[in-house]
């Protein structure tokens, strides 16, 4: 098939809000080939044997340790994998690298380092990187011999980064540009050999350049005492008249947005990939301890009420992971597509992140709000053990709340999610408004109670297309009401954002289910099957409440009530017996002991 071909059939960024997805568009984990099993395995052993050992002594910042270990995991190839096999690297597929991520996830501190190596310190230089860049850096920061770091963040510019104040000036002689002024928050600042800062040339060019430790004029500053991951190290970065070689300017000058900004749409991706990998370490850990602790004679993992809340994290965990791989191989084939059209590496690879900026966004917010339900939770199942630091429960607590910080925000993604969504629509990427009338056309008229249901996930389907009109109904009307001024009605945004987040992630589940029912007998796909019943389930009452709450915040009258009664009829699910299909999903897990990596 051509690759115009394939990009035509292929879903957009954005398009699964109009346009139904099939199985075929899907992939699930159960996919995975040979290769990446082997992987995603030899990514928990290493987790296993490597970093889980020592985690009391990377939690006290051991002078070393974090690079050494670095080192080992760039020895098994697991800092190359998306680098070309040219530079080093493994040259491996978007999937494959999002589960070294996923499989490394659960080392906390170390993933942090791991992540900010890989991502936000290699992938500027890859994409961005001139030739002789490449060449000097890329290799030994693909072996671990070299460590990566990136400074975005100053003290009075965070979500704004692009207020930042530290400057560059060209010197006298033309080779050097003089950086002036100070970055915070730095992940491997303590000992990182490059770094990509950004300043502005004479004060406005936003622009990257590539540091080396060795600069004079840059000085590191203390180790930060944090809440969480403790044993990663963050640092002030300072730099009094540090000579950059006009060399190392990293893309163009005054383009400096356009690397941090297309870096994070794949560090967002990345960040859920790692929250799901911890998710499934820290159930693990819960579900084994349900399984020993005895409370009126009775293993508390029997309880409904510690059941409950194990189903919970499943549903969460297992419907985070479906919407994962869904967009990791959408990157992949749009990546692949690009390439075919005769894009360069670098083009390609960030080109196919741009299209899917929303659903990496979604990732990072759903994936991070997910670990913090799961770490929370599991302290509660530890009971007093789980407040103390003698429990890893504890320390996966405090280490799992950065997620909803960095990386963007949280708030700063979900309205990111709702602005790419009109910004596709207005440059008529997104046919978002015509899909939008014709839901609101549908509130005047006699509402369709007779759609044939015989088909085995008929019901479900119909479900995620009202879902769909939930949200194109309000979004749609708060456009129109609003207009130019939704952009400060926050509060109504966040609620767009959270219907979009809940139907994306309840879609993938129900496609994951569907293509599993056409790989194995539907007896077979009980588990999944609650799985999938239960959110969908649930999704109904967070997107009424969402959907609610934004309405009544702009409409009033008639229009009011119209809406109201739309989303009641959007958001309508069957009874559901979510009891039974929460017990039937912890039984599973306590019998087997563990969640299944
Ligand atoms: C442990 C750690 C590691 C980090 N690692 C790095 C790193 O390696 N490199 C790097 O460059 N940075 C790093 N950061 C910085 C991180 O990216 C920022 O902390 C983050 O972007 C938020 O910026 P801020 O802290 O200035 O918060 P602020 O931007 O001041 O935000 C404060 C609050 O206001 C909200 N807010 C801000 N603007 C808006 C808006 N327009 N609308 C609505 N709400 C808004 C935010 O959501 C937040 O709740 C790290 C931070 C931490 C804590």
């Amino acid at each position: 098939m051509s690759t115009a071909i394939v990009k035509q059939q292929q879903i957009r960024g954005g398009e699964w809000l109009i346009r139904e997805s099939e199985t075929a568009d899907t992939f699930i984990p159960e996919n995975f080939s040979e290769e990446q099993r082997m992987v995603k395995d030899m990514c928990a052993s290493f987790l296993d044997s490597e970093v889980l050992p020592l985690m009391d002594r990377i939690e006290e910042l051991e002078p070393g340790l974090m690079p050494s270990l670095l080192l080992k995991a760039g020895e098994q190839g697991l800092l190359g994998a998306s680098i070309p096999e040219n530079l080093g690297g493994l040259g491996k597929d978007f999937v494959t690298s999002t589960l070294v991520n996923e499989g490394l996830g659960g080392g906390f501190s170390f993933s942090v380092a791991l992540a900010a190596h890989t991502g936000i310190g290699t992938l500027p230089i890859l994409y961005f990187g001139t030739e002789a860049q490449k060449t000097k850096y890329i290799p030994k920061l693909a072996t671990g011999e070299w460590k990566a770091s990136y400074g975005l963040t100053e003290p009075n510019s965070g979500s704004d980064a692009l207020s930042a104040k530290t400057t560059a000036t060209l010197s006298r002689d033309g080779k050097f540009y003089l950086l002036n002024g100070q970055k915070c928050w730095i992940t491997n600042g303590g000992f990182a050999d490059v770094y990509t800062v950004f300043a502005k040339v004479d004060g406005e060019k936003f622009t990257a350049f590539i540091l080396e430790k060795n600069f004079a004029g840059f000085t590191r500053g203390q180790e930060e005492h944090k809440m969480g991951i403790k044993g990663s190290s963050t640092v002030q970065l300072y730099f009094q008249d540090c000579p950059v070689p006009v060399e190392n300017v990293l893309g163009e000058i005054g383009r400096g947005h356009i690397i941090a900004f297309n870096i994070l749409n794949i560090g967002r991706l990345k960040l859920g990939a790692a929250a799901l990998g911890a998710g499934k370490r820290i159930a693990g850990v819960a579900i084994d301890y349900a399984n020993t602790r005895e409370q009126f004679k009775t293993m508390i993992s029997a309880f409904g009420a510690i059941r409950n809340k194990i189903a919970e994290m499943a549903v969460q965990i297992w419907v985070a992971e479906s919407a994962l791989y869904r967009v990791s191989d959408w990157i992949e084939r749009w990546k692949a597509a690009l390439t075919e059209e005769g894009k360069p590496f670098n083009e390609a690879a960030l080109g196919a992140a741009e299209e899917y900026a929303i659903e990496c966004a979604m990732l990072k917010v759903f994936g991070s709000e997910m670990l913090d339900y799961v770490v929370d939770e599991a302290v509660q199942i530890h009971g007093g053990n789980g407040f103390s630091d003698e429990y890893s429960v504890s320390r996966s607590y405090r280490d799992s709340r950065i997620n909803r910080i960095f990386e963007g925000t949280n708030e700063i993604n979900r309205l990111l999610i709702v602005d790419m969504v009109l910004k596709r629509a207005a440059k008529g990427r997104l046919d978002i408004l015509s899909h939008a009338k014709s839901v609101a056309g549908e509130l005047v008229s006699i509402p369709d109670f007779g759609e044939a249901e015989g088909g085995l996930f008929d019901p479900e389907r119909k479900t995620v297309r009202q879902f769909k009109k939930a949200i194109l109904m309000t979004a749609g009307a708060a456009v129109q009401k609003l207009a130019a001024t939704l952009e400060s009605e926050q509060e109504i945004l966040m609620h767009i954002a959270d219907m979009a987040t809940v139907t994306f992630h309840a879609e993938s589940a129900l496609l994951r289910v569907v293509k599993l029912a056409e790989l194995k007998d539907e007896k077979n796909i009980g588990f999944e099957l609650d799985i999938m019943r239960t959110y969908l389930y649930d999704a109904a009452d967070q997107l009424n409440k969402s959907g609610k709450d934004a309405i009544n915040a702009f409409a009033e009258g008639d229009e009011q009530r119209m809406l109201l009664l739309g989303l009641k009829r959007f958001t309508k699910i069957n009874p559901f017996n979510s009891k039974e299909a929460k017990r039937r999903i912890a039984g599973k897990l306590i019998a087997a002991d563990k969640y299944p990596l």
